[in-house]
């Protein structure tokens, strides 16, 4: 597997075009937007400078990486010579399908089409192609420099072969390949969500403040962040739909949005990329 084409420049695809960029494998990044294709460049190298004077990439070594990533906006020509599709745009079905499908009729035989969603079915990603056993989940974490696991998520139909070439490719990356099965939120937020839901109630129902509630998941158990600050970070418009597709698909309250959660959702209050959440942030941090 040498040339890898990511669709979609935002967040995760960034930080996927890095890693596979860094470790060698000439990567071609997709948007429908220009601009996000700029924008991606632009936070790789900075990325890059920051891993060059911590030591993690050897000094000088950032053009080369650098080099190895091309941009585009013309979808069908990039996947015609790719090994392999790692797909990371937004979380809506139709736009995954669209992807899935035009992938299907141009990539070469034998590509594997693999899937960043934190909470859509392989399985129904696999359906939309003529070759669901290459279909595959490759679920990175943010910020992926820097994190180490990668859910590897097995649809129903995906092919032993695609799993192993997934994990491979992950080793190569230098990350930490967990084989999961495709079900709602797969482990990660199946586990993480409902914790940060329940701080959310202990929040609503008063058992303490914001910054206590953190501070005991914190100082207690040793997280590096609060269950509430964690929730900022990632977005509370995310959590809330994560949790809106555990609660459909598993059919269990206990997965219930909390509303409190549901109504920050409603007032803006989306946590860090708002500038507020169940914690204020200015541009310097909380
Ligand atoms: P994002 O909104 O930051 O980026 C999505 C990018 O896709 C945008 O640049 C957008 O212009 C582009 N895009 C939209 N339609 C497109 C199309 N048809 N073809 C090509 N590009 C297109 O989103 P994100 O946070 O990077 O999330 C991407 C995926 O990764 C989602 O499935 C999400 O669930 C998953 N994920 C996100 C995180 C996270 O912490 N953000 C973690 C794990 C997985």
């Amino acid at each position: 597997m040498e040339r890898i084409v990511v669709a979609g420049a935002g967040t995760m695809g960034a930080g996927i075009a890095h890693a596979t960029a860094q470790h060698g494998f000439p990567t071609v990044l997709i948007d429908v937007n220009e601009a996000c294709l700029d924008r991606a460049l632009a936070v790789i190298d900075t990325n890059l400078s920051r891993q060059a004077k911590k030591g993690v990439i050897e000094m000088g070594t950032e053009p080369d990486v650098l080099a190895r990533i091309e941009t585009t906006t013309e979808f069908a020509p990039a996947l015609e010579s790719a090994d392999m599709l790692i797909e990371a745009v937004p979380e809506k079905m139709e736009t995954k399908r669209e992807i899935f499908e035009l992938a299907d009729r141009r990539a070469p035989p034998g590509a594997i089409l693999a899937s960043n969603t934190s909470s859509i079915s392989i399985t129904s990603l696999g359906a939309f192609t003529s070759r669901p056993g290459s279909v595959i989940g490759m679920h990175f974490m943010n910020p992926v420099p820097v994190m180490k696991l990668v859910e590897v998520v097995r649809g129903l139909a995906t092919d032993d072969d695609t799993v192993d070439a997934v994990v491979g490719l992950t080793r190569r990356l230098a990350k930490t390949p967990v084989e999961v099965s495709d079900f709602p939120g797969f482990v990660s937020n199946r586990v993480l969500m409902p914790m940060i839901n329940e701080a959310v109630f202990a929040l609503m129902e008063g058992v303490a403040d914001a910054d206590s509630i953190d501070d005991v998941m914190r100082l207690g158990m040793n997280h590096p962040l609060g269950p509430l600050a964690l929730a900022d970070l990632i977005g509370l418009d995310v959590c809330l739909n994560i949790l809106g597709v555990l609660h459909d698909q598993l059919g269990d309250d206990r997965y219930r949005p909390c509303p409190l959660l549901r109504k920050h959702v409603e007032a803006g209050w989306l946590g860090r990329k708002s500038g507020r959440g169940f914690h204020a942030y200015s541009a310097s941090g909380r």
